[in-house]
């Protein structure tokens, strides 16, 4: 059978099978659409099995263009970027692209979306949130960029609450998406080579979260972060606004005083001190509990509930994760931590002498952002990474001792031998992982084993 003759019925199209692709085409098929999935890659084994047991057409390897471009609608996953061919063809044919997050609105019935995006703390948050909504008892579900397709929750086993952890490339392609309750949790530069190497469109872009929001919606936003209060004097809101802060009172929403957090959105305040969040350690998570707390408490979730699951809480591997104590020496993996804010933060809430891993591929960092947490707080860096120029060239003349490693192995002795009595190693590289590891897990897992054979 040719293409033309298969493909004469309407079809939909998919680009890129992993999680969200998949996701989406089952979700497409349970409608009664014909669906097609392209892959120009390999498509794992796993994902290859589910199309197959659904009856859904596929291709890896390549595109197959003519077929793509007679499609009604395109749903293009995340990772692919906007500049590659064909998407640049469709675009020009005028084939309207969607992203995954748009699909499963359309098909989630009455439900709610809480939806979490920000340069930082997105999967944090989105699983504090959901563990409050689980220990309150609600019908939920824990979707998105975290790793579990919202399209495909929606299309086996549907819930009345959708907690969505949501990446600006997500936004990217969204018409109608419009959460109940949104929030954005700080900005700051990432991913400017999807954005032109324009901050604007990278704000822009998170900032559509708030898009289709009307008066009966909720936007939970950092109201310390200067990128989002200069953008929000620009637009217009029309959801209930409840910013979070470290350095107001505000009368709706959540700020910390004298080392207590102040939540209210609703009739009820929720009050706790900051020393009683067990995994939630450092500055960083506090905004993260204020945001989460903010959204429990529009979901009228009681505040014995609330701060019941914030004591509850078990941190996420590879986020500021407590690895060992060897020898006195306290060792913190951090892997998740691929850009400068976060690698910022990581050092604020050092309370001991440092020694930084650092390196990777740099997405255009400027390392003078943490210059003075480092001259304060770390007594050697270790360069992990293939290229390390800019970091030495950066560091030189800053702290008294820098090694350049090439393997994880190397890096952790490295920095042992630097160590002493209650030191702390801190894995929070600042950049992606790909130049020695397969992804940011692989490093924190190479880095746990690592220090496990000290
Ligand atoms: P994301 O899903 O947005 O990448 P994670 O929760 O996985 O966020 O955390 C990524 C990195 O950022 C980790 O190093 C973590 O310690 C740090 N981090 C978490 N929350 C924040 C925050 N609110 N601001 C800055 N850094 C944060």
């Amino acid at each position: 059978m040719n293409n033309e003759t298969q493909y004469t019925k309407p079809f939909m199209c998919i680009l890129g099978a992993g999680e969200s692709g998949v996701g989406a085409a089952l979700l497409w098929k349970q409608h009664g659409y014909d669906v097609f999935v392209s892959d120009a890659g390999k498509i794992a084994d796993s994902y290859k099995k589910e199309l197959q047991d659904n009856g859904i057409d596929f291709e890896e390897g390549h595109h197959s263009e003519d077929k793509i471009l007679s499609a009604i609608e395109v749903m293009k996953s995340p990772g692919i970027p906007n500049k590659v061919d064909i998407i640049q063809k469709i675009r020009a044919k005028n084939i309207p692209v969607i992203s995954e997050i748009e699909l499963a609105y359309r098909y989630k019935g009455g439900s709610k979306i809480v939806a979490i995006t920000g340069t930082n703390g997105k999967s944090t948050t989105t699983s504090l949130i959901y563990h409050i909504c689980k220990t309150a008892g609600l019908d939920c579900a824990l979707v998105g960029n975290i790793g579990y397709s919202f399209a495909k929750q929606i299309a086996e086993d549907p819930k009345s609450l959708y907690v969505a952890e949501i990446s600006s490339f997500q936004l990217d392609d969204i018409k109608t998406f419009r959460p109940d309750i949104a929030i954005l949790l700080n900005i700051t530069e990432d991913h400017l080579d999807r954005y032109n190497y324009d901050i604007e469109n990278y704000i822009n872009s998170k900032f559509k979260i708030t898009e289709n929001q009307t008066a009966s919606d909720f936007f939970i936003y950092n109201l310390d972060d200067e990128l989002i209060t200069e953008y929000l004097r620009k637009i217009t809101i029309y959801s209930t606004l409840l910013p979070f802060s470290m350095k107001q009172e505000v009368s709706k929403g959540a700020y910390i005083k004298d080392n207590q957090m102040m939540i209210k959105a609703q009739e009820e305040r929720v009050e706790m001190n900051i020393y009683d969040f067990v995994a939630l350690k450092g500055k960083h998570n506090q905004y993260n509990t204020m945001a989460a707390g903010i959204a429990a408490s529009v979901l009228e979730i009681r505040k014995e509930k609330i701060r019941e699951a914030v004591q509850t809480f078990e941190s996420l591997e590879h986020r500021m994760e407590f690895v060992a104590t060897i020898r006195g020496v306290d060792f913190i993996n951090d892997s998740k931590g691929t850009n400068l804010n976060s690698v910022w933060f990581a050092l604020e809430s050092m309370t001991k002498p440092t020694i930084l891993i650092l390196g990777g591929i740099d997405k255009g960092n400027d390392y003078s952002m943490i210059e003075e947490l480092v001259r304060e707080k770390v007594k050697a860096i270790v360069c992990l990474g293939l290229d390390n120029e800019k970091i030495v060239k950066a560091f030189k003349d800053v702290v008294p001792n820098m090694v350049e490693t090439r393997s994880m192995t190397d890096a952790v002795n490295a920095a042992y031998n630097l160590s002493e009595k209650d030191d702390v190693v801190l894995l929070s590289p600042g950049c992606s992982s790909f130049d020695l590891f397969k992804n940011y897990m692989d490093r924190g897992d190479q880095f746990k084993a690592a220090v496990k054979e000290l």
